[in-house]
């Protein structure tokens, strides 16, 4: 680990705690994530999402030219510590901004960034990514979702699944096999799909916590014009790799949420006297434990980054190490509130809510045996995995 903090960092630290002081209201402040939004929602996140980019807030890492901010990497440790600091809410458009926003900074065409990256950082379109199918989730490019060319555009036919968000979303980034004879990373092309075409159907799953948070979209032979290529044709799995490392590229930020969460729950320990039972002390100590490794492993990806180095397999120790903390937050949580009976009540369900939907995070954005596998080829060099 070799990082500090710079005096410009301070300086904007100062900056953005005394706008946050100014601009963050008590109804926004600790506002819990909705899998599936309700109206209310909705309306203040867009709200806060206006605002935060009017302030150029929105996305600090992006370029001025685009409405960021030119953020170096400690900027951008500290954008993330001031808002868990102060209990900000996240973005309307998570996927919009964080991963897909970069790849059309890369790969898109002038047309492209003007017409979409505004509306994005404003939170006025939302974008969902259309990746997985129902047999292509880990093996991503097993994807067989199709799009023939003819002439002026792509016709789509095929199923995508787990698309977050995609009853919202405006616009899908959407990976299709543009050449079925081509190997299976070559065939593969990048659509930036408008979601109000003629023969895209969403239909919402509902989950264990028994919210409609993902859908599945079906093509069926949708016109999809040219100029909605992302990259070059047959080249979508540079562009989906790119978008999936900006996902990954996030994990940095990852412990301060967790720590934080922990840190209450030792608090509530104090005061309400749990933390005189030898288990629930066991678990805290347990989770104080893990939080803190992750943080190490966090603060080493910070290292590279602030090094200008690209992120390494360091990810995806972080990755495991933080769904795991994550899943037992939520059973320490409920030790802490009183047990299994009285957690509900006490949290208002929000606990329940919490330990079902943490199941996701050994699957989300790589599942923990794929990034095991990283792991024992990348930073243990042990043989590869046999590959179909
Ligand atoms: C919260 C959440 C949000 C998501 N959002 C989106 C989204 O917006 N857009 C989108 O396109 N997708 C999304 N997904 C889907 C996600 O990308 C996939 O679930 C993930 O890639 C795993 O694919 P799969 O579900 O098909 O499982 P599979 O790949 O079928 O895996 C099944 C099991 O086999 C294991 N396995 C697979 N391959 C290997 C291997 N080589 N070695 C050892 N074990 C292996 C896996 O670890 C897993 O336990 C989301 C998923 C979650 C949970």
């Amino acid at each position: 680990v070799d990082f500090t903090y710079p005096p410009e960092a301070e300086a904007f630290r100062a900056e953005y705690r005394a706008w946050l002081d100014a601009n963050l209201t008590d109804e926004l402040r600790g506002l819990a994530y909705q899998g599936e939004p309700d109206e209310g929602y909705l309306a203040l996140m867009h709200g806060w999402n206006r605002t935060l980019a009017d302030a150029g807030y929105a996305a600090i890492s992006w370029p001025v030219a685009y409405g960021g901010r030119d953020a170096s990497v400690m900027e951008q440790v500290v954008f993330a510590e001031e808002n868990v600091r102060a209990g900000a809410p996240g973005t309307l458009n998570p996927i919009g901004l964080a991963n897909i926003a970069p790849s059309i900074m890369a790969f898109g065409t002038e047309a492209q960034k003007d017409r979409f990256l505004r509306p994005m950082l404003r939170g006025d379109e939302i974008w969902c990514q259309g990746f997985s199918e129902p047999d292509a989730g880990s093996d991503l490019a097993s994807l067989s979702t199709s799009a023939r060319w003819t002439g002026d555009g792509w016709v789509v036919n095929g199923q995508k699944v787990w698309n977050t968000y995609g009853t919202l979303a405006s616009f899908c980034e959407l990976l299709v096999r543009t050449d079925p004879t081509a190997s299976k990373h070559r065939g593969i092309t990048s659509l930036l799909v408008d979601m109000t075409l003629p023969g895209i159907e969403v239909r919402p799953l509902r989950t264990l916590t028994g919210e409609r948070e993902f859908c599945e979209l079906f093509f069926t032979d949708v016109f999809v014009p040219a100029d909605a290529i992302l990259g070059a044709e047959n080249d979508g799995w540079t562009v989906a790799m790119a978008t999936l490392s900006f996902e990954r590229g996030g994990v940095a930020s990852l412990h301060l949420q967790i720590r934080h969460r922990i840190r209450r729950l030792v608090e509530l320990a104090h005061e309400n006297g749990t933390g005189a039972d030898p288990l629930v002390r066991q678990r805290l100590a347990d989770l104080h434990t893990r939080g803190e490794t992750l943080r190490f492993l966090a603060d080493r990806a910070v290292s590279r980054a602030a090094a200008g180095l690209p992120p390494g397999p360091e990810s995806s120790l972080i990755k495991i190490v933080w769904s795991q903390v994550g899943r037992a937050l939520p059973l320490a949580a409920a030790d802490v509130a009183g047990g299994v009976l009285a957690w509900d009540v006490a949290t208002s369900g929000r606990t329940a809510t919490e330990l079902l939907s943490s199941t996701s995070l050994t699957i989300a954005g790589g599942t923990t045996e794929v990034n095991r596998n990283v792991v024992a080829e990348r930073v243990l060099g042990l043989p590869k995995e046999p590959r179909s």
